[in-house]
């Protein structure tokens, strides 16, 4: 009977998404139809909510991203108000095809949410692709990954509370949050979790004083196990709801319940905070995130370009995190502009579209020759550690390199002499001048050296255009 149950689901599945695939295909170009929405699969229809596969990640980004709203509206169409679409990772790694549940879109203002099984009389707002699994752990933000796994492993429980993050744009904050709370309701699907960005908390506590419903409000938040507030500088000045989250924080605090925060900045820069809160801050601990450095940011970028199906070579990725290196963000909106040219061109990702994609998606726009990136090209070339030609290293093929890079540098960039120097161990401007005369003196009485300089200055200068 049960089986029966389940094809007469998947047919139905399978009509609904038709109809759906009917309405969409009217309303985009037909590329993005075969590129986005082709490659989806229905998967079952359960209670009006739809649940499809989708190939991996990137897919439900990108549709979000970019069509969020047709697919609200279709959803609307054939399953009514209370339609739901729910997406599904199919996990390709996993041969028992375990799925992960990904996402759902909010058609309908549905406070009442299932959540591992338990009814939940609230909605959590934890985003479930934010986890400590495919967080990236690197130098900038190895102590704030440690304090968030310590506290979701214990929460309330550590001196960790509340644990403070802060950092820059586009860092990892939000996800380490998110991250924070999924793990807590995997292994205690009872506790009450919430996340809350500080608009959206100063947006309802307007709200609750609009209906006279302040008191249910403040219970509300008091009634947490653990409570996640991100980005509070936007908490900055708004005085009376700075007074409630004072009270809300004290008796959570005094429970023993645990509470995460993230700002832009350290608690002691929140200009307009009052010192009673700020000094509540430093009760538990503080951590920043930091900018990734180039390993970190090639680990991200194989990582995340391997999630979305695809295969980079090493010098391509190498090269995405040489010229984008202000943050995370901009490093996966670099692969999606990636994916999507190649698909929308139907072309392959070689390095000549990786170049062009890098020049519009980098801030700066000019994709500038770096002394570092030199530095890298000509170090590889000779075998030779990076940091040995930043040293005082005097070994034949070390000297080599580092008067071949700090030539190169003068020709390639406009970085100064002083510039060049302090690139290599903060040398003297003297000695960049020195390498260049010898380098040139070297291009006129040496054929091999004047090959390896031509070679080296194309290659550099090839992958920078
Ligand atoms: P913030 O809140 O600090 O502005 P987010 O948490 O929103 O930054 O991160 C921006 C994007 O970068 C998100 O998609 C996030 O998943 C990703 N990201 C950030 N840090 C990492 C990391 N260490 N590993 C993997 N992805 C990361
Ligand atoms: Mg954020």
């Amino acid at each position: 009977m049960e089986i029966n149950q389940k094809t007469e689901q998947v047919k139905n599945a399978k009509d609904i998404w038709k109809e759906c695939l009917n309405i969409i295909k009217d309303n985009v170009p037909y590329i993005t139809y075969n590129t986005w929405f082709l490659p989806i699969k229905p998967f079952e229809i359960e209670d009006n909510t739809l649940k499809i596969f989708v190939p991996n990640n990137f897919f439900i980004e990108w549709i979000e991203e970019h069509y969020n709203t047709l697919i609200n509206k279709t959803i609307n169409q054939v399953l009514g108000s209370d339609g739901k679409l729910v997406y599904i990772v199919l996990d390709e790694n996993d041969e028992s095809s375990v799925i992960n549940e990904i996402k759902e879109t909010t058609t309908s203002n549905n406070h009442q949410k299932e959540v591992n099984g338990n009814q939940r009389n609230y909605e959590t707002f934890l985003n479930p692709r934010y986890t400590f699994e495919n967080f990236i752990k690197g130098e900038g933000n190895q102590l704030a990954r440690a304090a968030a796994y310590a506290i979701a492993e214990n929460p309330g429980q550590t001196s960790f509370n509340p644990l403070f993050i802060y950092g820059g744009v586009g860092l990892g904050k939000t996800h380490l949050m998110h991250a924070i709370g999924n793990k807590i309701l995997e292994k205690t699907p009872d506790k009450r979790v919430i996340y809350i960005s500080s608009d959206a908390f100063t947006v309802e506590f307007v709200e609750s004083i609009q209906s006279d419903k302040v008191n249910e409000f403040s219970s509300f938040y008091k009634s947490m196990d653990v409570l996640i507030i991100d980005d509070i500088q936007f908490l900055v000045g708004k005085e009376k709801t700075l007074d409630l989250f004072f009270q809300i924080f004290n008796t959570l605090h005094q429970n023993g319940k645990q509470i995460v925060l993230s700002s832009d900045k350290p608690p002691k820069e929140l200009k307009g905070l009052n010192e009673r809160l700020i000094s509540r801050f430093s009760w538990g601990l503080t951590a920043d995130i930091q900018p990734p450095d180039f390993e970190t940011r090639v680990a991200i970028l194989k990582n995340k370009s391997e999630n979305f199906g695809i295969n980079l070579s090493n010098e391509i990725l190498e090269y995405i995190a040489y010229n984008i290196t202000s943050n995370i963000r901009e490093l996966e909106g670099c692969l999606i502009k990636l994916l999507a040219t190649s698909s929308l061109n139907s072309r392959e990702i070689d390095f000549e579209l990786v170049k062009k994609v890098v020049k519009e998606v980098s801030t700066n726009k000019q994709v500038n020759i770096s002394i570092d990136y030199i530095t890298k090209i000509v170090c590889e070339h000779f075998k030779v550690d990076e940091n040995k030609v930043r040293e005082k290293n005097r070994r034949k093929e070390v000297v080599i390199a580092r008067q071949i890079a700090m030539y190169l540098s003068k020709l390639l960039t406009k970085s100064s002499l002083k510039t060049i120097g302090l690139h290599f161990g903060g040398r003297d401007h003297s000695t960049v001048i020195h390498a260049f005369n010898s380098v040139e003196d070297l291009i006129k009485s040496d054929n091999t050296i004047k090959e390896t300089v031509e070679y080296l200055k194309n290659k550099i200068e090839l992958s920078s255009t």
